[in-house]
């Protein structure tokens, strides 16, 4: 059975907030912000503002327009932050095995910097 939805999840708080974020694009199905322990010069979060615990639940659950609204989202942000020319990577954490820390789906923005090759996994 699909993880049921936490509503005290550290995002569904900034949601509705009841702590702060550092935004940086907001409309009606989408919030985005800079994250607190960022990895790389610049690390933003997209986040639906739909109740959806991961990438998978996401895909299946969101109707379109929220699905469209995100997306198009991320492609306006990335080139309102200006990391579009010189290169950027998304990435979303699913489960246990990617180490999904908040389980409120989010997209990770990394850029700023030479990004290396992909991921090296645990071990390698
Ligand atoms: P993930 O491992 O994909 O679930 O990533 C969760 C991300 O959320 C991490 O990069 C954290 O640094 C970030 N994060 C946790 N709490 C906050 C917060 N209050 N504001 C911004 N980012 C946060």
């Amino acid at each position: 059975m699909a993880q049921p939805y936490d509503d005290n999840n550290i995002f569904a708080k900034i949601l509705r907030g009841e702590i702060p974020c550092n935004k940086v694009y907001e409309d009606d199905h989408v919030l985005a912000f800079h994250d607190i322990n960022p990895q790389t010069p610049t690390h933003v979060l997209v986040i639906p503002k739909g109740r959806y615990v991961s990438s998978d639940d996401f895909f299946n659950e969101a109707d379109e327009a929220e699905i469209a609204a995100f997306f198009r989202a991320v492609g306006k942000i990335s080139r309102d932050l200006g990391v579009v020319d010189r290169g950027y990577r998304i990435l979303a954490n699913a489960g246990a095995d990617a180490h999904q820390e908040v389980p409120h789906f989010h997209l990770h923005i990394f850029a700023g910097t030479d990004l290396g090759r992909m991921i090296k996994p645990a071990g390698a």
